[in-house]
């Protein structure tokens, strides 16, 4: 028999390894590999769900949010030729087939809604794109109220580029949609946080309301490898000192939470989440195998001094659940570190948040109180 390792929380040989690592690439993401589902029930005994704080509903309908940027990430993220928006739908999940893995991997689930009708529908800069649709408020309200056992609750999203009625969105999602807080892609909607008129106006609201934020961080693969990147300036996202800091300390009472690696800016993302103490972070958008090599910063920080302030998001269906967890397992995280990413951080930061919109959080709440 061949000689296990230990990796992470997982024991296995170099074989099953190099299997898992292949198979977890392959498509459809909605479709759960049974050994990993079999992985994770045995390592999650006694932990309640997990609790994934950012993905994308990219269903048949749902990715045309990221119209002409879709089609093109099908090459730059899978290597696929000859893509085309019917080519995207027929290989997009149905509403029922998105939320499985969920269902399987024992995954609680807050998708976010997509809206830049400006920049990417109409355009410029990037539009006009005959194959945007924004992925609605309503249409995640709907996604939660329809599959509550998986969708606990979503993120909406606003184009800040229509002032008042972007205003009033925001309102809409507070009290009649009653979504957790409002999600920004300030490369797909080409705006910087750091933006008075625009931007300043909406922090201001969420903070008057208790709404969270979730900023875009770092680079983006919007775009990526294509001329121009299709006309997406990295600007937007890679702005954190002076711009995103600005509006955490104008800000205090907005709880901001920053999405992804911010790679390329690893340093001044680990520094303003220790100087700002209403910045956290959630780790989704690129497999956790290259934490150590593309943001060794975030990799050391979340091991150490700001383990509290860690939460985990899939970026599913980008990427697959069931892989990025797997990868999860097999990382070699400092002892009680992974429960704290997997779901404690989110009930400690999002709690609050949880309970404005009606999530039942006595699963987790038993749990912490056993420790
Ligand atoms: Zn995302």
């Amino acid at each position: 028999m061949a000689e296990k390792k230990r990796y992470g929380l997982l024991e296995m040989d170099e074989e099953t390894k190099r299997r898992l690592d292949r198979e977890i690439r392959r498509e459809p993401f909605h479709r759960v590999i049974p050994e990993i589902k079999e992985i994770l029930k045995e390592v999650r005994k006694g932990m309640p769900r997990i609790i994934d704080v950012h993905c994308h509903p990219y269903t048949k309908e749902g990715w045309r949010s990221l119209g002409k940027f879709r089609t093109h990430l099908e090459t730059y993220l899978y290597g696929k030729k000859g893509v085309t928006p019917e080519s995207v739908t027929a290989e997009s999940p149905t509403d029922e087939e998105w939320v499985l893995p969920f269902r399987e991997l024992g995954v609680a689930c807050i998708p976010t809604a997509w809206m830049a009708d400006t920049s990417q529908g109409l355009g410029p800069p990037y539009g006009p794109d005959p194959s945007y649709k924004s992925n609605t408020n309503d249409e995640l309200a709907s996604l939660r109220n329809r599959f509550p056992d998986v969708v606990i609750a979503a993120w909406g999203s606003v184009d800040p580029w229509q002032r008042q009625k972007a205003l009033e969105e925001v309102e809409r999602c507070y009290k009649e949609l009653k979504l957790l807080g409002i999600k920004f892609q300030q490369g797909g909607q080409a705006f910087s946080v750091a933006d008075k008129e625009i931007a300043y106006p909406i922090w201001d609201l969420c903070q008057d309301l208790g709404m969270p934020v979730k900023f875009h961080t770092g680079f983006t693969g919007m775009g990526s490898g294509a001329p121009g990147a299709l006309g997406l300036k990295l600007k937007y996202t890679m702005n954190l000192i002076p711009d995103f800091d600005d509006v955490a300390a104008d800000f205090p009472k907005l709880k901001i939470i920053f999405l992804h690696h911010a790679e390329g800016r690893d340093e001044d993302a680990c520094l303003i989440c220790r100087h700002k103490g209403n910045v956290y972070r959630e780790v989704s958008g690129m497999w956790p195998e290259y934490y150590e090599i593309n943001v060794p910063r975030m990799w050391y920080e979340m091991n150490r001094r700001q383990q509290d302030k860690y939460m985990f998001g899939s970026e599913y269906n980008l990427f697959p659940l069931d892989g990025i967890l797997y990868q999860h397992l097999r990382k070699d995280y400092r002892e009680g570190i992974l429960e704290k990413l997997f779901w404690k951080n989110a009930i400690h930061i999002l709690g609050e948040d949880l309970e404005r919109v009606g999530v039942n959080r006595k699963e987790w709440k038993e749990k912490l109180e056993e420790v």
